[in-house]
């Protein structure tokens, strides 16, 4: 079974500096999520509950979130270049972030594969500052709260094409939340190169594989097995929460890759598939980040919804003869942290 949170006021957020993060977003992800269990994904839907303040408080400073709420509730307003808000921003960000921690009790404690299908996205949003159609943090909500569930070590995949700069800033420094990217770079936001390792405590558990514009599905496979996946099993998380953003979808009108659905599936298999593998590691939590052509976004998440539930397809194994250079380069870079890179 795998469980999906969403709430149909997700779709009242209209952010009026941003054409493509719409609020049809919502209803294409949830229809891709509709076609996979008509097709017979044993698929269970439920609404989310706005995440209580303390589960927020434990990412955002009290401060952002009183001036966020008082802005959208104000009517709304101007954030940044590529965020603004409407009166109902607010409602819609706590929604995503509630859905975010549903999704991880569902996989920690129901122990069912849980995908939280909201807008706006998350991961460009910091402690204490919104950015790039980002409100709240969802993924780094639905980490802490994995942490009050009991949870030693959590990690954070983020396959959106795009940095999680603000998920990576807000653990930077620690140790018990590993955050691992793939990425295009130079792009948006900016961040994420190889260099940036996490600090102090933290050294070595942010890890961040940069890859050039048009990279497709061999890229990204290498990527997978030659650096995201022997991290994880060598951190041995309890629970692994996926950035599931979808523009790195060959068709997206920002992304700039060559990927299409199938390789969605992959990935949400290989995933699930770790998780199983791992001593004392539950079910893994998705939560919608980007994915801007509404077509791919919703055959993307149906993918993905596919994929959870069935076997990983044809093994990504990593060669180091046929390694792309980006991925040989990140290995490289990160073999001082990992001992499952080093040659
Ligand atoms: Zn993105």
């Amino acid at each position: 079974m795998i469980r999906a949170y969403s709430h149909p006021n997700c779709a009242r957020h209209h952010n009026p500096n941003s054409s493509v993060e719409a609020p049809q977003r919502l209803a294409a992800a949830f229809e891709g999520a509709e076609r996979a269990r008509t097709s017979g994904v044993d698929l269970d839907f439920a609404y989310s509950a706005p995440a209580p303040r303390e589960a927020l408080e434990a990412v955002h400073s009290p401060g952002y979130l009183d001036d966020l709420r008082a802005l959208c509730e104000g009517g709304g307003g101007y954030l940044d270049g590529d965020t603004a808000t409407n009166a109902h921003s607010w409602q819609a960000a706590v929604l995503g972030s509630g859905a975010a921690v549903s999704a991880v009790e569902g996989a920690m404690q129901g122990g069912v594969p849980s995908f939280a299908i909201v807008r706006p996205p998350g991961h460009h949003a910091g402690a204490h500052y919104a950015m790039g159609f980002c409100l709240l943090n969802h993924a780094a909500v639905a980490a802490a709260r994995a942490r009050s569930l009991g949870a030693e070590r959590v990690a954070i995949l983020d396959w959106d094409v795009h940095h999680g700069n603000g998920t990576q800033d807000i653990f930077y420094d620690r140790e018990d939340v590993l955050y691992l990217s793939v990425h295009r770079s130079p792009f948006y936001p900016g961040t994420g190169r190889l260099d940036e390792a996490g600090r102090g405590k933290g050294r070595g558990l942010t890890v961040n594989v940069p890859l050039p514009a048009r990279s497709g599905a061999d890229r990204y496979a290498a990527a997978f097995a030659g650096v995201l996946l022997p991290v994880l099993r060598e951190f041995e998380p309890e629970v692994v929460i996926v950035s599931a953003g979808y523009d790195a979808h060959r068709d997206d009108p920002l992304g700039g890759m060559a990927l299409d659905e199938t390789f969605f599936g992959e990935a949400s298999a290989a995933v699930a598939a770790l998780a199983r593998e791992l001593p004392n590691c539950a079910p893994p939590a998705l939560i919608l980040e980007g994915g801007y052509n509404l077509r791919a976004l919703s055959g993307c998440v149906e993918a993905t919804v596919r994929g959870l539930e069935g076997e990983p397809g044809r093994g990504w194994e990593y060669r180091a003869e046929q390694a792309p250079a980006p991925v040989r380069e990140a290995r490289e870079a990160l073999a001082p942290f990992w001992e499952s890179l080093q040659p």
